[in-house]
């Protein structure tokens, strides 16, 4: 089972279908099973599809970029 910052480290590379199945089975269950991460993945999903709707593509990617290094400081202390 992965841990709760594993699975903020794997979530870019989850919503880009990039995992390999086992990790992305693994995050399923850590997902389901974890309230504090299944309402951050919730959240998370939400900004990407916001970010995604914007008009000009390269801010989105260069953001999303910025947020999973925030996610990770803010999820690794
Ligand atoms: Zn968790």
């Amino acid at each position: 089972m992965i841990s709760c910052k594993e699975l903020v480290t794997f979530m870019i590379d989850y919503l880009d279908g990039a995992l390999d199945f086992k990790a992305s089975q693994e995050f399923d269950l850590h997902s389901v099973g974890c309230l504090d991460c299944h309402a951050f993945l919730n959240t998370y999903k939400k900004t990407v599809s916001l970010l995604n709707s914007l008009p000009c593509e390269e801010i989105p990617a260069e953001l999303s970029i910025r947020i999973g290094t925030f996610l990770r400081e803010k999820r690794g202390r």
